[in-house]
């Protein structure tokens, strides 16, 4: 298998996990074991000189569990409740495992308008770039509470396109999106037996984008039509970006040793025409 060697030099990480990777999908409680699996992958990426942000969904699905909550739970108060409950509990579990390692976090709760608002955006880039530079993992998410979708701004709704967002903004080097699919594939592999799996692209065109309409996952607020949408925008800012399955959490590391897992869309792909739009596996390819 061929290697990604140039993602072996990325210094400065942002790591999204969805709320499937870090919850119990029969119960919805936080899974803990996994939770500090991937604690400590951040601390060792840390340890190897790496920069890492977080991008951790979750807050409403834990508040939801904490208050007791059993029907959906998908707008308005309830919601904003949930969120508010559910992110004090979710920064406690990770300032409690990080703490472990003496290692700081910081919270950073994001609106569309932090990031769309020019002075917002500015003032929230000197926040991270002081985190950083004092050595501290930030842990970012939306800030479901209070972001109401007005008409000027809106919300972002789901984690991966904020975390695309967040990736422009510090100027990472590389966007890992942990979710429940595997990548991106030609076709929906659970109706079409001969839909491939595209392990790179290049650009986005029409064909790419309606793959993404195709193919989604069940759980979770971003099917594949985000993770094209945040691909757009990493792609954008020149941020190389990785969307691979969190259900193993040490995916990381081999994403981070530069083995070809996942689909990688290339930073330097934005505006791109001609040319191969994207690459799959031969026919011989056999899913880990
Ligand atoms: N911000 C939401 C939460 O933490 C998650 C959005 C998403 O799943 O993308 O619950």
């Amino acid at each position: 298998m061929e290697r990604r060697e140039e993602i072996r030099n990325k210094k400065r990480v942002v790591i999204k996990v969805g709320t499937t990777t870090i919850t119990h999908s029969e119960t919805g409680n936080i899974d803990l074991e996994k939770l500090e699996k991937f604690v400590r992958i951040l601390i060792n990426l840390r340890d190897k000189g790496k920069e890492v942000v977080v991008v951790s969904s979750g807050s409403v699905a834990v508040g939801k569990k904490v208050l007791g909550i059993e029907e959906k739970v998908q707008e308005g108060a309830r919601k904003q409740a949930c969120a508010a409950v559910g992110q004090g509990r979710l920064m406690m579990m990770y300032e409690k495992l990080f703490a472990e390692y003496s290692q700081l976090t910081a919270q950073i709760l994001l609106t569309k308008e932090t990031v769309v608002n020019e002075d917002c955006r500015e003032n929230a880039r000197i926040a991270f770039d002081e985190l950083l530079r004092r050595d501290v993992v930030p842990i970012v998410n939306e800030n479901d509470a209070i972001s109401v979708d007005e008409e000027l701004y809106g919300v972002f709704g789901d984690n991966d396109t904020m975390a695309a967002n967040v990736a422009t903004l510090v100027d990472a080097d590389l966007l890992i999106l942990m979710s429940d699919i595997d990548g991106l594939y030609t076709d929906d592999p659970r109706k079409n037996p001969h839909a491939k799996f595209v392990h790179t692209v290049h650009y986005i065109n029409e064909e790419l984008e309606n793959m993404g309409k195709g193919a989604g996952s069940v759980h979770g607020t971003g099917g594949m039509a985000t993770k094209i949408e945040a691909a757009k925008v990493a792609m954008k800012a020149g941020v190389d970006m990785v969307i691979a399955n969190g259900a193993n959490i040490y995916t990381i590391n081999d994403i981070m040793a530069g083995r070809q897992i996942g689909t990688l869309f290339k930073g330097d792909g934005h505006n791109k025409i001609g040319g191969k739009a994207y690459e799959v596996y031969g026919a011989d390819w056999i899913q880990e």
